[in-house]
């Protein structure tokens, strides 16, 4: 009898996400499934409801909106900003660095800078896009006890 995927199952899933365009953002890695104990929030919303009921073996694509996964883009997010609060500092279009806001820590991407002038986009890079899933699921198991104190799953035996 296989075991279905239900909150607090300890899954295993072999899969690869793309944008619409077909290109691929992740996928796991040969011999390496993703372990996540299900129903916790550790993996996008889309993607857990779309395994709600699978079973070991089912190979499945799932296509999630934005607002099941990392939200919609926000023009708010994007700001300029001046270009000495970099100090020394190497600016350049794509890096990634934290920043303090009025909403407090954020990830922000830098997409444009001028002489004097940096512009900065905090939305997710996710944020807007539709994903495209191709998932297989590898093993669906009870969690231990110590798995659902400890919040993550335990592979190999390891206890951590
Ligand atoms: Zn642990």
């Amino acid at each position: 009898m296989s075991e279905t995927i239900a909150p607090n199952k300890v899954v295993a899933i072999n899969y690869a996400v793309k944008t619409e365009d077909g290109q691929t953002l992740d996928q796991s890695k040969d011999g390496s499934p993703l372990n996540f104990i299900h129903g916790r929030g550790m993996l996008i919303p889309g993607l857990e409801n779309a395994l709600e009921g699978k079973k070991v073996g089912d190979s499945f694509t799932a296509e999630v909106k934005p607002e099941e996964a990392y939200g919609e883009r926000h023009d708010g997010l994007i700001q300029t900003v001046p270009r000495n609060l970099f100090g020394e500092n190497e600016v350049q279009p794509g890096m990634q660095f934290r920043a303090s806001t009025d909403q407090g820590e954020q990830s922000v991407v830098i997409v444009e800078v001028k002489d004097d002038e940096v512009t900065v986009d905090g939305n997710h890079p996710l944020a807007g896009v539709n994903l495209n899933f191709d998932v297989k699921v590898i093993e669906v198991r009870e969690a231990t006890e110590q798995e659902l104190e400890h919040g993550h799953v335990h592979t190999d035996g390891e206890d951590h």
